[in-house]
């Protein structure tokens, strides 16, 4: 009997592909390996709804029969500590060994940490896993301050969540603004200014030198200006890493991830990679990328299952991303780097409206806030072929044009057919 494939990873991008490959007539033997004690679940709701019901439960990725149901074989809280590429092993933390005909190394990424004195003392926290959450929201009894270090998607909407929550919240974001790496900079100041009217205390240029504390945990963050921030909690919120140690230690090529070709293989013979731990060409930024996202591990996962059934296709799914920060709901689709014309549309002052981003002409990306139409009409114009011009977008006939284009198009098909 074949060993079968073999996932590396329980989280969105592992689930997915033992799912896809049973979806996809795959009926050899799968066994989904991860590292948490728990079945996989869904990472959003954490820093949203999870924190703010005290009796909330995961989410779960999968219903209850998912692994009876579909045949596959689920080891959880159990890490993967070596690949043998020559033998077609890997080798678990309980001496144990399994073979693979097939592996997928789906491991994610882990929170980077702050190289300061106190940053390891009780209360310094990130919110990655269920098991992270958890800590932060048993200690919130006992915390009225909480820092925040690093103004990007996770640290923002937990800091929303737990001014909702009645804390003080100081946000320090070393660069000059929020979310820099991901959205323009129109979006950046609306959700500085919302997030300061709900009480926010965000500094900018500003980078902590020191976490203070005693042996009851974090006292307070001390900046390089002399001051010191009151802190009972830490939320260390600086991005991530991807998780590519087991793959480089069994010698397969990384360079900021794992790096996989269009069909999500890695450098190693059947050994595919997909998630937040890879690095690829992206088709349409035309350029390396890492993606953190639901949307990427899912679609990788979906390709990385027919590419093991003998496909050879190439990853063409259109990049897009969402953020709940209080009452906005970011919706990003496309990536803007390189974008040189950027045109707002609707008002920030009501809380709605989307950036669509120019690349030479050419719409590359829309940043929506609470504007859900744009954004899944954006996903499909830039699946398309349809261009809208700077002037459209600027007239607000984006959509609407889009509409009448879909509809000569297919008429256009019919009669060709
Ligand atoms: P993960 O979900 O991180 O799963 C990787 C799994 O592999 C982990 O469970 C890990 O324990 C396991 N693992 C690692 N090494 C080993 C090993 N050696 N052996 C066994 N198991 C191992 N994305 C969005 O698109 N929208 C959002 O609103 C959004 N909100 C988020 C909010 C939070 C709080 C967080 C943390 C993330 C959020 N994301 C969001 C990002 C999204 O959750 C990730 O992009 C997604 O989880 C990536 O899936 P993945 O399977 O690649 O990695």
């Amino acid at each position: 009997m074949t060993s079968g494939v073999v996932i590396v990873g329980a989280g969105h991008a592992g689930s997915q592909v033992a799912a896809s490959l049973r979806q996809e007539g795959y009926d050899g033997p799968i066994t989904l390996i991860g590292a948490e004690a728990e079945a996989p679940y869904h990472r959003p709701p954490l820093s949203k709804a999870f924190l703010k019901t005290p009796d909330a439960k995961p989410q779960p990725l999968r219903g209850d029969d998912f692994f009876a149901a579909s045949g596959v074989t689920f080891l959880d809280g159990a890490v993967v500590q070596r690949i043998d590429v020559a033998a077609k092993t890997v080798a678990l933390d309980d001496g144990s060994h399994r073979s693979y005909e097939t592996l997928v190394i789906a491991t994610g990424a882990r929170p980077r940490w702050p190289a300061i004195p106190g940053a390891d003392l009780e209360g310094v926290l990130a919110m990655r896993t269920i098991a992270d959450a958890r800590a932060i929201r048993e200690r919130l009894a006992h915390v009225r301050s909480v820092v925040v270090i690093g103004g990007g998607f996770v640290g923002l909407e937990t800091a929303s969540t737990l001014l909702a929550l009645g804390r003080t919240v100081t946000v320090l974001e070393i660069g000059p603004r929020l979310l820099g790496r991901a959205v323009s900079p129109v979006v950046s100041d609306h959700v500085l200014t919302r997030l300061s009217a709900q009480g926010a205390d965000i500094r900018f240029g500003t980078a902590p030198i020191a976490i203070t504390g005693d042996e009851n945990g974090v006292r307070g963050v001390a900046l390089s200006n002399g001051d010191t921030l009151p802190a009972d909690l830490v939320l260390v919120g600086i991005g991530v890493e991807p998780e590519c140690d087991l793959a480089a230690a069994a010698g397969i090529a990384c360079d900021d991830g794992i790096l996989i070709d269009h069909a999500m293989r890695t450098s190693a013979p059947n050994i595919l990679a997909i998630g937040d731990c890879t690095r690829f060409h992206h088709w349409h930024a035309d350029r390396p990328v890492r993606l953190e996202s639901v949307q990427n591990a899912t679609d990788q996962a979906k390709l990385a299952a027919r590419t093991i059934l003998g496909h050879d296709e190439p990853y063409r799914a259109v990049p897009w991303f969402w953020s709940d920060i209080g009452d906005m709901k970011l919706q990003m689709v496309g990536l803007s780097f390189d974008a040189d014309a950027h045109v707002t549309v609707g008002a920030p002052a009501d809380n709605a409206f989307s950036v669509y981003h120019f690349r030479a002409g050419t719409l590359i990306a829309i940043d929506s806030v609470n504007r859900p139409a744009d954004h899944m009409t954006g996903r499909r114009i830039i699946a398309s072929t349809f261009r809208p011009s700077e002037n459209d977008a600027a007239t607000g006939r984006v959509n609407e044009l889009f509409k009448a284009w879909q509809a000569a198009d297919g008429l256009q098909t019919r009669a060709a057919s």
